[in-house]
């Protein structure tokens, strides 16, 4: 296992990349640039160029080219098979490169990059891969003398825009599926995050995928991310990120080429504790994970805890017991217990929720302090309110941070009226051990994922996705393929 020193020595050693990755290489493109700073120290990591509607449209001219060209659209199953497993093996070799570049951009634990999400997004690289020469077309009953075949055909241009909280990860569940269904993609990372995709777009190049097929514009949402979403060559737009953004998406496809629109977005996601739970202890753990894990930056984080009145003092203590572990250091140092908040400017808005619920009459169990080191105050403490008012805005909105809302029930009726108030409907846990009420929330809460008796379950081969707010179409599993080809019906009368 990699000490400290380690990953320091890894950091020094990495090349920071800064301009877009097009057709098979990193080109000069877009007249502005934008500063890519480390959280953890404000340190400049790179000038990185800001594609712009120039270079997206340069971009998405080379991903249309190698579509209409065959070379990866109607290359056989087994071709697009052994490159892509290439290419997954390539990622993995540079896995610690990638988790290093995650965690300077962003400022996650580099062990958590490093033992988590790279191996999650190669699994998934082989599994797409995997999964293409195994799923046929169908020929439908139809009439004597007709044949009707009912062929899955790639779209073309995928574009897709990603967020920051999971780097290579959200690259993964975009362009996996896209690429093993023959399409091509141009993807726009975050501005706080754009260097492991343009590093893998170089990878998949070393793998033999052809040219075209990834291209990377790096850039800023209002100027990349717009262009992209307002390309009339652009096909399928895959969005990750906050509601707010993704109904820009679908603005944007109103307003060019009615390209269609997938979107991931936030979540207020609720962790429901009955006061049968089987071991109160272990869901504390739990419900630590779920909101500390990655800073609290995870679409999915159980950021409102439900506790049954009987067990409610006790377990808020057993989950401010479990904030010493999350400690936030050095995100290169193993034994810190979460990393820096992405950018200042994150940082400042976790402040003011917090400010706002200490207004709001909440009442700080444990955390709430913003926290200065290595010249950078990126650092927020894990933090617990309690008591938290349902309506209130600790409540209700996305904070994308360490900041847990707590508040106590009565019944399983009134448990499931609050786990259901909200804008969002992407995750929701239980820890229960009556079987009967495990499966009646299962049915009645209005969520993508349901988990008893653990938190935020999700998987390569289950689909990942929410309702309401959180946004339509689903990443991960088979059923990720189906945002990235069409059907074609063919009919032979003969
Ligand atoms: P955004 O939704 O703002 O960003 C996601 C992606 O969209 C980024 O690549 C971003 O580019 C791009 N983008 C931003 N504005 C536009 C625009 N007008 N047109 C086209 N593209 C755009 O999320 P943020 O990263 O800024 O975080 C803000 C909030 O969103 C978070 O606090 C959280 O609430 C939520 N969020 C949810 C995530 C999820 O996984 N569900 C992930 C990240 C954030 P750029 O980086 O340049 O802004």
């Amino acid at each position: 296992m990699r000490t400290h020193e380690d990953w320091l020595a890894e950091a020094s050693k990495v090349v920071v990349p800064a301009r877009p990755f097009i057709a098979g290489r990193f080109v000069d493109a877009g007249a502005t640039t934008f500063e890519n700073r480390n959280p953890a120290t404000g340190a400049l990591l790179a000038e990185v160029a800001d594609a712009g509607a120039e270079g997206v449209d340069v971009a998405v001219r080379s991903a249309r080219t190698t579509f209409d060209s065959g070379v990866w659209s109607r290359a056989g199953v087994s071709f697009r098979r052994e490159r892509m497993l290439r290419f997954a093996s390539l990622i993995e070799q540079h896995a610690a490169e990638l988790a290093v570049l995650d965690s300077l951009d962003m400022g996650k634990r580099v062990v958590d990059a490093h033992d988590l999400d790279l191996p999650f997004s190669v699994n998934l690289f082989r599994y797409y891969a995997e999964a293409i020469d195994k799923i046929n077309d169908e020929v439908a009953p139809t009439p004597p003398g007709t044949l009707g075949l009912i062929r899955r055909v790639p779209l073309g241009v995928v574009g897709a825009v990603v967020p920051w909280n999971y780097p290579v990860d959200m690259l993964a569940w975009k362009v996996a599926p896209a690429m093993a269904a023959g399409n091509s993609v141009v993807l726009k990372p975050a501005e706080q995050s754009p260097s492991s995709a343009l590093r893998i777009a170089e990878l998949a190049v070393e793998a033999g995928i052809p040219e075209g097929v990834l291209n990377v514009v790096p850039g800023l949402g209002e100027t990349t991310g717009q262009a992209l979403g307002l390309h009339p060559d652009v096909d399928v737009l895959a969005f990750t990120g906050s509601t707010e953004v993704g109904a820009y998406f679908l603005q944007y496809a109103g307003r060019s080429n009615l390209k269609q629109v997938w979107l991931e977005c936030g979540g207020k996601s609720p962790h429901l504790v009955f006061a049968d739970a089987e071991d109160l202890a272990t869901t504390a753990k739990q419900t630590a994970f779920g909101i500390w894990f990655n800073q609290g930056a995870v679409c999915s984080a159980h950021s409102r805890v439900l506790v049954q009145r009987e067990v409610h003092e006790e377990f808020v203590s057993l989950v401010a017991a479990e904030a010493a572990s999350y400690a936030p250091g050095d995100p290169l140092d193993p034994a810190s217990g979460m990393g820096a908040i992405v950018s200042p400017e994150q940082t400042d808005r976790i402040m003011q929720y917090v400010g706002g619920a200490r207004a709001a009459g909440a009442r700080l169990v444990t955390g709430g302090e913003r926290l200065r080191r290595d010249g950078s105050d990126c650092y927020v403490q894990p933090t617990v309110f309690d008591h938290v008012d349902p309506a209130s805005a600790l409540a209700r909105e996305e904070v994308f941070g360490p900041v847990l809302a707590v508040t106590p029930f009565d019944t399983e009726e009134e448990a499931v009226a609050l786990a259901n108030d909200t804008a969002y409907g992407l995750a929701a846990s239980v820890a229960t051990s009556n079987l009967s009420r495990a499966h009646r929330l299962a049915e009645r809460i209005h969520a993508g994922t349901v988990t008893v008796n653990g938190v935020d379950a999700f998987s390569v081969w289950t689909p990942f996705g929410g309702f309401k707010g959180s946004g339509f179409g689903r990443d991960l599993s088979l059923h990720a393929l189906d945002k990235y080809v069409g059907l074609k019906t063919v009919w032979i009368n003969h």
